[in-house]
């Protein structure tokens, strides 16, 4: 979850008192780090993963399955073996906001070879054996995005009462505070979202309407101890902590481009395929017990760490607070970064305008300017006592900590200060697959996308409001298969030679209204004749025009056929699967809960898939696929996409 600091943390009334001085000096931080490296050239591609895990222990006796709370003795031990023992280790382990997750990457990030795509899943295997071999028996660790019964009676191990009182972290009714991370940071930023907010966060996820459910579906709240409940809305599952969004698993992807400006084009450009990708992803339909009416997590997270006054959301007029804002820290991208992205940004972008002057006088140009003074409208979260007065010229921890805590789908990572890291851009939408496979396939697509979008100089550039409206469908139920998205009809930019000069070539008569239009996922992935080519087909154009040992290419085969598969709804999402299997259960009464029982079926079902000890054609594909899993390098040339 980005930066990570030991220390003592100070209040919000505290931090609050310092917010200026972090944005005064982050600002300055940033400014040193660009001045030094913005006309590095030549960093070379390099990429990595990130995959985030839950510890879960499943009862036999009772068939009930609950979170364990040991992500830091278990990350103790991996880093132990791992890294702190052998440097070249090939994986990494890091904490995660819940006390029952871990995040593991690989040791060393990736380079640009082709055959490097083949050694993913053999990674991602790694972390997962590791990771269980630190475990005990009847304990298991998951890739599911969100815990079904995440903030039932009980869902911990041990069992934790939540505290809802204001000394606590989230006060929360359902989540106990043993289930946030023990490092203080993020006990301290769950607080201070809290009291910077001035209430606590408050998520509704829109109920799955089942035959039995009653409606209008409305849940009565303990107001003996805690506050009723009152900012539940009716017909909604009501979650109230950060632990219902930052304590769901992601799936990231980190690139290093080979200049700044190739890392703004690679910003902008991925920006449009957030939703694509995370619909695609769609893995968590399922909230504190029950079934929502949503596939993704994105909107429960954003509302997880809102931490805008009622001020800032526009509910009361300003007095206390400068801006109105539209968004939560946590959501998607306002401005495009690239000369190509300028005349779509259509988006209302507030910004520190003291901020924005002193970076253009610094020579900034408009475009970077503006979108590092919109992320510094934000106040710091978190602050160490021992973190306040730092070394601008050789620390950067300031400017993290605004950056790091605005989570965006895309984020602009500038190099850290003495470092041989190049500008990267990090893509964060996506939700966590149950297999190494299907995380891999995920990763390998959107890596693979990176490359042609360089190499054949595409521009998938929309307005950014219409990105915003597709991430609003993305997370619908089923949107892979009925939602509609705004897309580039044309992609490929005749002339358009240069990154940095695709503005030139854009400039005339083109009009915005004409680029895009709506299409489905099918048609956006797999094309349509006359519509659009699709990004598969493109991906194998480029693929037949590269060098790629055997082996790899029926790998990268493999992968891009789960990913076609699923964008034409020929094998289902995770969240389809899910609800499904839900729908299905003999315990099910049809009133969208998910029972104890239902749960552990479901957990121990996704357990035995993921350790490859059951089928499941439905998610990918029938009889022979499932050696595609286990990495058998069975598909032939003639597999054709
Ligand atoms: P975060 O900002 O999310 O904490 P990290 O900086 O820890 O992310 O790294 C996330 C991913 O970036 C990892 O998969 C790691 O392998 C990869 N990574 C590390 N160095 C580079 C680099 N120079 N270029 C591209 N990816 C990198
Ligand atoms: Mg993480
Ligand atoms: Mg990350």
């Amino acid at each position: 979850m980005g930066l990570l600091t030991k220390g003592s943390p100070l209040s919000w009334e505290e931090t609050k008192k310092y917010a200026d001085h972090v944005r005064k000096h982050g600002i300055l931080q940033f400014l040193n780090i660009y001045h030094k490296v913005k006309e590095r050239q030549k960093d070379v591609l390099k990429w990595g993963d990130e995959v985030e895990y839950m510890l879960l222990s499943f009862d036999h006796i009772n068939q009930k399955v609950r979170v364990v709370l040991k992500g830091e003795e278990i990350l103790d031990v991996l880093q132990h073996k791992g890294e702190k023992t052998n440097p070249n280790h090939p994986t990494l382990w890091r904490p995660e906001y819940g006390s029952y997750m871990i995040e593991g990457t690989p040791g060393q990030p990736y380079g640009g070879t082709m055959s490097e795509f083949n050694t993913v899943q053999d990674n991602m295997r790694k972390r997962r054996q590791e990771a269980s071999s630190a475990l005990q028996q009847n304990e298991a660790i998951c890739t599911v995005t969100s815990f079904p019964r995440l903030g039932c009676a009980g869902f911990t191990l041990p069992e934790c009462l939540p505290t809802p009182v204001e000394r606590g972290a989230s006060k929360s009714l359902f989540f106990p505070d043993e289930a946030i991370n023990g490092h203080p940071r993020f006990s301290t930023l769950t607080r201070n979202i809290r009291h910077r907010r001035g209430e606590k966060v408050a998520i509704n996820a829109p109920i799955f309407k089942d035959v039995n459910t009653p409606s209008p579906f409305i849940e009565k709240f303990p107001s003996s101890n805690g506050d009723g409940g009152k900012a539940a809305k009716p017909d909604h599952i009501y979650m109230d902590a950060m632990g219902f969004g930052m304590g769901n698993c992601c799936l990231q992807v980190t690139f290093q481009a080979c200049s700044i400006s190739e890392a703004r084009y690679l910003y902008d450009q991925l920006a449009t395929i957030c939703p694509i990708a995370m619909a695609l992803s769609a893995a968590s339909p399922f909230y504190r017990g029950y079934v929502s009416d949503i596939d993704c997590r994105w909107g429960v997270i954003s509302d997880s760490v809102d931490d805008r006054t009622q001020e800032e959301r526009g509910l009361k007029p300003l007095k206390n607070n400068k801006y109105r804002i539209s968004k939560s820290r946590y959501d998607s991208i306002d401005s495009y970064l690239s000369k190509c992205g300028e005349k779509y940004n259509d988006l209302d972008l507030i910004v520190d305008k003291e901020i924005y002057k002193q970076l253009t006088k610094e020579g900034i140009d408009h475009l970077l300017a503006q979108h590092v003074a919109h992320l510094f409208i934000r106040d710091p979260l978190t602050l160490f006592e021992e973190k306040i007065h730092l070394d601008d010229d050789n620390e950067s921890d300031h400017f993290e900590n605004i950056q790091s805590t605005n989570w965006q789908t895309m984020r602009f990572k500038p190099p850290p200060p003495n470092s041989e890291i190049g500008w990267r851009v990090e893509f964060r939408p996506m939700e966590v697959q149950l297999t190494d496979f299907e995380n891999s396939a995920y990763v390998v697509f959107v890596v693979l996308l990176t490359r042609v979008i360089l190499s054949y100089k595409l521009d998938f550039l929309i307005p950014l409001s219409k990105v915003d409206e597709n991430m609003k469908v993305a997370q619908k139920r089923d949107a892979v298969r009925q939602g509609m998205f705004y897309f580039r009809k044309d992609i490929s930019k005749a002339g358009n030679a240069v990154v940095e000069e695709c503005d030139a070539a854009q400039n005339g008569t083109e009009t915005c209204a004409e680029n895009y239009t709506l299409m489905s996922i099918d048609t956006i992935i797999n094309g349509k004749e006359g519509i659009f080519p699709g990004l598969i087909p493109i991906l194998n154009s480029y693929l037949e025009s590269m060098e790629v040992d055997v082996d790899t290419r029926c790998t990268i085969l493999k992968y891009l056929k789960l990913i076609k598969k699923r964008a034409s709804g020929e094998l289902m999402t995770i969240a389809r699967w899910m609800r499904e299997f839900i729908a299905n259960h003999p315990d099910y009464q049809k009133d969208s809960v998910i029972t104890d029982k239902i749960n552990y079926d479901l957990l121990m079902k996704c357990n035995n898939i993921a350790n490859e000890l059951t089928e499941c054609p439905e998610l990918f594909g029938p009889g022979c696929d499932k050696i595609k899993l286990s990495g058998n390098k069975m598909a032939s040339l003639n597999d054709t996409l």
